[in-house]
């Protein structure tokens, strides 16, 4: 029984890439309400440290405050933000940061949605999970121009190989052999 039980907690906390869903058929929603407050294709990827997923826009059922805050410690400090909550339920769903320094250069105007008040619909399975069971980070552009580059590569190779083929005609013969 003892066995089972972590059996099961592993699975549940086991995270998803976000690379292994299709971006376009994941909807962000309110923890409390369902009310929907976003869309796979506006996620930017994640602040770990502040358990947050970065949009780049959000739904009109998010509401920013008027009110401009600022940290003086934590990841926050030297921010200037405002909390961003559900217009259906008024809960507190996460900030957007107006102004940031350096380390946080790529979080300025960004909408940060809050894992823990998020909850995610996944359309491919029609499934209802929690935001803080998918990873959201993303491949830094360097690493996916790389990875384009070995595709390109790989797509020329083949591409050179066939032509070769093609003016020796071997795909001809063989076509015709068979
Ligand atoms: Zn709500």
């Amino acid at each position: 029984m003892e066995f089972k039980d972590s059996l099961i907690l592993h699975r549940s906390d086991h995270a998803k890439l976000l690379s292994d869903i299709d971006r376009r058929w994941i909807t962000f929603h309110c923890e409390k309400c369902n009310t929907v407050l976003g869309d796979g294709l506006s996620v930017c990827g994640e602040v770990q440290t502040m358990g947050c997923i970065l949009f780049m826009k959000v739904t009109k059922a998010v509401v920013i405050s008027d009110k401009k805050e600022t940290e003086q410690k934590g990841d926050l400090t030297h921010c200037i933000y405002s909390f961003l909550s559900c217009r259906c339920c008024r809960s507190f769903v996460g900030r957007i940061i107006h102004s940031a320094p350096a380390r946080l250069s790529n979080c300025r105007s960004m909408f940060l949605l809050h894992k823990a008040n998020i909850s995610c619909y996944l359309l491919n399975s029609s499934s209802m999970v929690k935001a803080t069971s998918i990873s959201f980070e993303v491949n830094p552009l360097r690493e996916s121009m790389k990875e384009m580059r070995h595709k390109f590569q790989a797509m020329y190779t083949q591409m050179s190989r066939f032509k070769e083929e093609l003016a020796h005609g071997t795909v001809l013969s063989s076509a015709s052999s068979n």
